[in-house]
Protein backbone atom coordinates (compact mmCIF):
# COMPACT_ATOMS: atom_id res chain seq x y z
CA UNK A 1 0.00 0.00 0.00
CA UNK A 2 0.97 3.51 -0.89
CA UNK A 3 1.84 6.16 2.01
CA UNK A 4 0.01 9.20 1.76
CA UNK A 5 1.56 11.27 4.72
CA UNK A 6 4.71 10.07 6.61
CA UNK A 7 5.20 11.92 10.08
CA UNK A 8 9.02 11.44 11.40
CA UNK A 9 10.16 12.36 15.16
CA UNK A 10 7.80 15.66 14.94
CA UNK A 11 8.45 17.97 18.21
CA UNK A 12 6.12 21.01 18.56
CA UNK A 13 6.67 23.81 21.65
CA UNK A 14 5.13 26.64 22.71
CA UNK A 15 6.75 29.49 24.23
CA UNK A 16 4.53 31.48 27.09
CA UNK A 17 5.55 33.24 30.49
CA UNK A 18 5.72 29.89 32.72
CA UNK A 19 7.87 27.91 30.42
CA UNK A 20 8.00 25.93 27.36
CA UNK A 21 5.10 23.64 27.01
CA UNK A 22 7.10 20.67 25.09
CA UNK A 23 3.12 19.85 23.42
CA UNK A 24 3.96 17.00 20.95
CA UNK A 25 7.48 15.12 21.78
CA UNK A 26 8.92 12.78 18.83
CA UNK A 27 5.62 11.58 17.10
CA UNK A 28 5.95 9.21 14.06
CA UNK A 29 3.02 7.75 12.08
CA UNK A 30 2.11 7.11 8.72
CA UNK A 31 -1.40 7.40 6.35
CA UNK A 32 -2.20 5.36 3.46
CA UNK A 33 -3.66 5.98 0.64
CA UNK A 34 -7.64 5.66 1.54
CA UNK A 35 -7.07 4.39 4.88
CA UNK A 36 -8.39 6.05 8.15
CA UNK A 37 -6.27 6.67 10.87
CA UNK A 38 -7.58 7.75 14.38
CA UNK A 39 -5.46 9.90 17.02
CA UNK A 40 -6.96 9.23 20.37
CA UNK A 41 -5.82 10.04 23.98
CA UNK A 42 -6.88 12.44 26.30
CA UNK A 43 -7.65 16.32 26.56
CA UNK A 44 -3.88 18.34 26.33
CA UNK A 45 -2.27 14.78 24.81
CA UNK A 46 -1.12 16.69 21.68
CA UNK A 47 -2.97 14.87 18.92
CA UNK A 48 -4.86 18.48 17.85
CA UNK A 49 -1.29 20.32 17.59
CA UNK A 50 0.00 17.43 15.66
CA UNK A 51 -2.52 17.82 13.28
CA UNK A 52 -2.36 21.59 13.37
CA UNK A 53 1.49 20.97 12.40
CA UNK A 54 0.67 18.77 9.46
CA UNK A 55 -1.01 21.58 8.06
CA UNK A 56 1.72 24.28 9.27
CA UNK A 57 -1.06 26.00 11.45
CA UNK A 58 0.63 26.30 14.77
CA UNK A 59 1.01 29.99 15.76
CA UNK A 60 4.63 31.41 16.03
CA UNK A 61 4.71 32.38 17.61
CA UNK A 62 4.10 31.82 20.57
CA UNK A 63 4.52 27.92 18.38
CA UNK A 64 7.46 26.16 16.75
CA UNK A 65 7.67 22.98 14.98
CA UNK A 66 11.06 22.53 16.91
CA UNK A 67 12.18 19.00 14.46
CA UNK A 68 10.83 16.84 12.60
CA UNK A 69 9.24 16.09 9.06
CA UNK A 70 6.09 15.84 7.51
CA UNK A 71 6.56 14.35 4.48
CA UNK A 72 2.98 14.63 1.94
CA UNK A 73 3.36 12.59 -1.15
CA UNK A 74 7.10 11.70 -1.08
CA UNK A 75 7.65 16.10 -0.47
CA UNK A 76 8.73 17.28 2.97
CA UNK A 77 6.34 19.81 3.32
CA UNK A 78 7.89 20.98 6.64
CA UNK A 79 10.43 22.81 4.32
CA UNK A 80 7.22 24.15 2.46
CA UNK A 81 7.36 28.13 2.63
CA UNK A 82 4.07 29.98 3.49
CA UNK A 83 3.23 30.16 -0.02
CA UNK A 84 3.74 26.90 -1.15
CA UNK A 85 1.96 25.22 2.01
CA UNK A 86 -1.13 27.38 0.87
CA UNK A 87 -1.26 25.60 -2.89
CA UNK A 88 -1.64 22.53 -0.91
CA UNK A 89 -4.02 23.77 2.37
CA UNK A 90 -7.79 23.11 1.01
CA UNK A 91 -6.63 21.94 -1.54
CA UNK A 92 -4.65 18.73 -1.29
CA UNK A 93 -4.88 18.47 2.74
CA UNK A 94 -8.17 19.70 4.17
CA UNK A 95 -9.22 20.33 7.57
CA UNK A 96 -12.28 20.18 9.73
CA UNK A 97 -12.99 21.19 13.10
CA UNK A 98 -15.19 20.30 15.99
CA UNK A 99 -17.27 23.17 16.04
CA UNK A 100 -18.97 24.28 12.95
CA UNK A 101 -19.92 27.44 13.67
CA UNK A 102 -16.54 28.96 13.75
CA UNK A 103 -15.99 27.54 10.61
CA UNK A 104 -18.72 29.11 8.87
CA UNK A 105 -19.36 32.75 8.19
CA UNK A 106 -22.62 33.76 9.40
CA UNK A 107 -22.76 37.10 7.05
CA UNK A 108 -22.64 34.94 4.20
CA UNK A 109 -24.89 32.26 2.11
CA UNK A 110 -23.87 28.93 2.24
CA UNK A 111 -23.01 29.13 -1.48
CA UNK A 112 -20.74 31.47 -1.54
CA UNK A 113 -18.79 30.10 0.96
CA UNK A 114 -19.35 26.61 -0.46
CA UNK A 115 -17.76 28.10 -4.00
CA UNK A 116 -15.49 30.53 -2.15
CA UNK A 117 -12.28 27.65 -2.07
CA UNK A 118 -12.79 26.70 -5.39
CA UNK A 119 -12.39 30.47 -7.15
CA UNK A 120 -9.62 31.13 -4.53
CA UNK A 121 -7.58 27.33 -5.47
CA UNK A 122 -8.47 26.66 -8.62
CA UNK A 123 -10.10 29.73 -10.76
CA UNK A 124 -13.21 27.70 -11.17
CA UNK A 125 -16.42 30.29 -11.03
CA UNK A 126 -19.99 31.53 -12.56
CA UNK A 127 -22.26 28.07 -13.29
CA UNK A 128 -19.53 25.23 -13.26
CA UNK A 129 -18.78 26.66 -9.63
CA UNK A 130 -22.38 26.39 -8.78
CA UNK A 131 -22.36 23.38 -10.19
CA UNK A 132 -20.14 21.74 -8.41
CA UNK A 133 -21.06 23.31 -5.19
CA UNK A 134 -24.33 20.97 -5.66
CA UNK A 135 -22.54 18.45 -6.01
CA UNK A 136 -21.13 18.54 -3.32
CA UNK A 137 -24.21 19.30 -1.13
CA UNK A 138 -25.66 16.31 -3.03
CA UNK A 139 -22.68 13.98 -1.72
CA UNK A 140 -22.88 15.12 1.99
CA UNK A 141 -26.43 14.79 2.05
CA UNK A 142 -28.62 17.91 2.11
CA UNK A 143 -31.84 17.84 0.60
CA UNK A 144 -32.84 20.62 -1.92
CA UNK A 145 -29.57 21.90 -2.59
CA UNK A 146 -30.50 24.60 -4.64
CA UNK A 147 -32.91 26.73 -2.35
CA UNK A 148 -30.02 25.49 0.21
CA UNK A 149 -27.91 27.31 -1.66
CA UNK A 150 -28.60 30.53 -1.05
CA UNK A 151 -29.84 29.96 2.93
CA UNK A 152 -27.07 31.70 5.51
CA UNK A 153 -25.60 29.73 8.21
CA UNK A 154 -27.94 30.19 11.33
CA UNK A 155 -31.08 28.63 9.06
CA UNK A 156 -29.50 25.05 9.36
CA UNK A 157 -29.53 22.39 12.32
CA UNK A 158 -25.74 21.94 13.94
CA UNK A 159 -25.61 18.50 11.94
CA UNK A 160 -26.58 20.27 8.30
CA UNK A 161 -24.09 22.93 9.93
CA UNK A 162 -21.09 20.25 9.69
CA UNK A 163 -21.97 18.10 6.42
CA UNK A 164 -21.76 22.13 5.53
CA UNK A 165 -18.26 22.36 6.77
CA UNK A 166 -17.00 18.95 5.38
CA UNK A 167 -18.41 19.57 1.47
CA UNK A 168 -16.38 22.66 2.26
CA UNK A 169 -13.46 20.84 2.93
CA UNK A 170 -13.82 18.96 0.08
CA UNK A 171 -14.60 20.78 -2.77
CA UNK A 172 -11.87 20.94 -4.05
CA UNK A 173 -10.71 16.72 -3.98
CA UNK A 174 -8.07 16.82 -1.60
CA UNK A 175 -6.44 13.82 -0.71
CA UNK A 176 -6.13 13.91 2.69
CA UNK A 177 -8.84 15.10 5.12
CA UNK A 178 -7.81 15.63 8.88
CA UNK A 179 -11.03 15.64 11.32
CA UNK A 180 -10.58 17.21 14.30
CA UNK A 181 -13.29 15.98 16.72
CA UNK A 182 -16.11 16.09 14.00
CA UNK A 183 -18.73 15.19 16.20
CA UNK A 184 -18.23 16.51 19.52
CA UNK A 185 -20.80 19.03 19.25
CA UNK A 186 -23.14 17.07 17.71
CA UNK A 187 -25.51 14.53 19.59
CA UNK A 188 -25.31 11.50 19.31
CA UNK A 189 -27.80 10.46 16.44
CA UNK A 190 -26.16 13.22 14.03
CA UNK A 191 -22.67 12.04 15.44
CA UNK A 192 -23.85 8.43 13.89
CA UNK A 193 -24.69 9.65 10.86
CA UNK A 194 -21.73 12.01 10.29
CA UNK A 195 -19.80 8.98 10.85
CA UNK A 196 -21.57 7.01 8.41
CA UNK A 197 -21.28 10.09 5.84
CA UNK A 198 -17.28 9.88 6.46
CA UNK A 199 -17.39 6.22 5.11
CA UNK A 200 -19.32 7.16 2.48
CA UNK A 201 -17.53 9.81 0.94
CA UNK A 202 -14.20 7.50 1.62
CA UNK A 203 -16.06 4.59 -0.66
CA UNK A 204 -16.58 7.13 -3.55
CA UNK A 205 -13.67 9.28 -3.32
CA UNK A 206 -10.88 6.89 -1.98
CA UNK A 207 -9.95 9.97 0.24
CA UNK A 208 -7.22 8.96 3.17
CA UNK A 209 -8.24 10.61 6.63
CA UNK A 210 -6.67 11.50 9.53
CA UNK A 211 -9.37 11.65 12.74
CA UNK A 212 -8.57 13.51 15.69
CA UNK A 213 -10.94 12.14 18.80
CA UNK A 214 -10.82 11.54 22.51
CA UNK A 215 -14.21 8.98 21.49
CA UNK A 216 -12.98 5.18 21.48
CA UNK A 217 -17.23 4.56 20.08
CA UNK A 218 -16.00 7.44 17.04
CA UNK A 219 -12.86 4.83 16.65
CA UNK A 220 -14.42 1.82 16.88
CA UNK A 221 -16.83 2.59 14.01
CA UNK A 222 -14.69 4.20 11.10
CA UNK A 223 -11.04 4.13 11.94
CA UNK A 224 -8.48 1.63 9.98
CA UNK A 225 -5.77 2.16 12.43
CA UNK A 226 -5.40 3.66 15.70
CA UNK A 227 -2.70 5.78 16.89
CA UNK A 228 -2.50 6.15 20.63
CA UNK A 229 -0.99 9.56 22.17
CA UNK A 230 -0.12 10.59 25.56
CA UNK A 231 1.28 13.39 26.85
CA UNK A 232 3.04 13.74 23.76
CA UNK A 233 3.97 10.94 22.34
CA UNK A 234 2.57 8.01 20.59
CA UNK A 235 2.43 4.82 23.11
CA UNK A 236 0.79 2.61 20.82
CA UNK A 237 0.12 2.20 17.45
CA UNK A 238 -2.15 -0.78 15.68
CA UNK A 239 -5.01 -1.94 13.55
CA UNK A 240 -8.38 -1.68 14.96
CA UNK A 241 -8.05 -5.19 15.91
CA UNK A 242 -4.62 -4.73 17.29
CA UNK A 243 -5.92 -1.99 19.61
CA UNK A 244 -9.61 -3.57 20.82
CA UNK A 245 -8.75 -6.96 21.07
CA UNK A 246 -4.91 -7.12 21.70
CA UNK A 247 -4.12 -3.76 23.40
CA UNK A 248 -1.10 -3.82 25.08
CA UNK A 249 -0.26 -0.32 26.68
CA UNK A 250 -1.59 -0.13 30.24
CA UNK A 251 -2.86 3.28 29.19
CA UNK A 252 -4.31 1.93 26.09
CA UNK A 253 -6.06 -0.43 28.65
CA UNK A 254 -7.21 2.18 31.09
CA UNK A 255 -8.69 3.78 28.11
CA UNK A 256 -10.61 1.12 27.12
CA UNK A 257 -11.92 -0.08 30.63
CA UNK A 258 -13.19 3.72 31.16
CA UNK A 259 -15.39 3.14 28.15
CA UNK A 260 -19.10 1.82 28.86
CA UNK A 261 -19.79 -1.74 26.99
CA UNK A 262 -23.35 -2.29 25.82
CA UNK A 263 -22.18 -6.10 25.64
CA UNK A 264 -21.06 -6.00 29.33
CA UNK A 265 -23.63 -5.10 31.62
CA UNK A 266 -22.01 -6.19 34.90
CA UNK A 267 -18.83 -4.46 34.06
CA UNK A 268 -18.44 -1.38 36.24
CA UNK A 269 -16.55 1.18 34.60
CA UNK A 270 -12.67 1.90 35.92
CA UNK A 271 -11.20 5.36 35.29
CA UNK A 272 -7.84 5.91 35.24
CA UNK A 273 -6.43 7.16 38.70
CA UNK A 274 -4.28 10.65 38.25
CA UNK A 275 -3.76 13.31 36.05
CA UNK A 276 -1.24 13.51 33.06
CA UNK A 277 2.14 14.71 33.69
CA UNK A 278 3.67 18.55 33.55
CA UNK A 279 4.30 19.34 29.98
CA UNK A 280 6.09 22.51 30.92
CA UNK A 281 8.50 19.47 32.63
CA UNK A 282 8.16 16.47 31.01
CA UNK A 283 9.72 13.15 32.43
CA UNK A 284 12.05 11.74 31.07
CA UNK A 285 11.26 8.40 31.29
CA UNK A 286 7.47 6.82 30.69
CA UNK A 287 5.38 9.34 30.64
CA UNK A 288 2.46 7.30 32.62
CA UNK A 289 5.04 5.53 35.33
CA UNK A 290 2.95 7.82 38.14
CA UNK A 291 -0.78 6.42 37.07
CA UNK A 292 1.03 2.67 35.94
CA UNK A 293 -0.20 -0.04 38.03
CA UNK A 294 3.17 -2.00 36.67
CA UNK A 295 5.68 0.87 36.76
CA UNK A 296 9.05 -0.26 37.34
CA UNK A 297 12.29 1.53 38.48
CA UNK A 298 13.74 1.54 35.11
CA UNK A 299 10.37 3.20 33.87
CA UNK A 300 10.77 6.63 35.65
CA UNK A 301 14.53 6.67 34.59
CA UNK A 302 14.44 5.57 30.96
CA UNK A 303 11.74 5.97 28.15
CA UNK A 304 10.70 2.29 27.40
CA UNK A 305 12.00 1.30 23.59
CA UNK A 306 9.50 0.56 21.19
CA UNK A 307 8.55 -2.77 20.27
CA UNK A 308 6.57 -4.64 16.84
CA UNK A 309 4.57 -6.84 18.07
CA UNK A 310 3.57 -7.16 14.33
CA UNK A 311 4.20 -5.52 10.95
CA UNK A 312 1.33 -3.08 11.82
CA UNK A 313 1.52 -2.86 16.12
CA UNK A 314 3.76 -0.87 18.07
CA UNK A 315 4.20 -0.39 21.66
CA UNK A 316 6.22 2.11 23.87
CA UNK A 317 6.07 0.00 27.45
CA UNK A 318 9.05 -1.85 29.21
CA UNK A 319 6.50 -4.98 29.81
CA UNK A 320 7.06 -5.52 26.38
CA UNK A 321 10.49 -5.83 26.62
CA UNK A 322 12.27 -9.39 27.26
CA UNK A 323 14.62 -7.69 29.86
CA UNK A 324 11.46 -6.51 31.74
CA UNK A 325 9.32 -9.70 31.75
CA UNK A 326 12.64 -11.82 33.20
CA UNK A 327 13.29 -9.13 35.81
CA UNK A 328 9.38 -9.34 36.66
CA UNK A 329 9.86 -13.24 36.85
CA UNK A 330 12.70 -13.45 39.04
CA UNK A 331 10.52 -10.65 41.48
CA UNK A 332 7.37 -12.98 41.51
CA UNK A 333 9.56 -16.22 42.48
CA UNK A 334 11.44 -14.25 45.36
FE1 LIG B 1 3.80 1.34 32.94
FE2 LIG B 1 6.43 1.20 32.78
FE3 LIG B 1 4.95 0.43 30.74
FE4 LIG B 1 5.16 3.00 31.35
S1 LIG B 1 6.81 1.65 30.63
S2 LIG B 1 3.32 1.94 30.84
S3 LIG B 1 5.23 2.90 33.56
S4 LIG B 1 5.04 -0.51 32.75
Amino acid sequence: MEKLLEVHDLHVAFSTYGGTIKAVRGVNFYLHKGETLAIVGESGCGKSVTSQAIMRLIPEPPGKIVRGKVMFKGKEITRYTEKQMRSIRGVEISMIFQDPMTALNPTLTIGTQLMEGLQEHQSIRGETATSKALEMMHLVGIPNPKERLKQYPHQFSGGMRQRIVIAMALICEPELLIADEPTTALDVTIQAQILELFTTIQAKTGISIILITHDLGVVAKIADRIAVMYAGKIIETGTKRDLFYNQQHPYTKGLLKSVPRLDLKEEQLSPIDGTPPDLFAPPQGCPFTARCPYAMEVCDNVYPVTTERSSSHRVDCWLQDKRAQQLLARTANQ
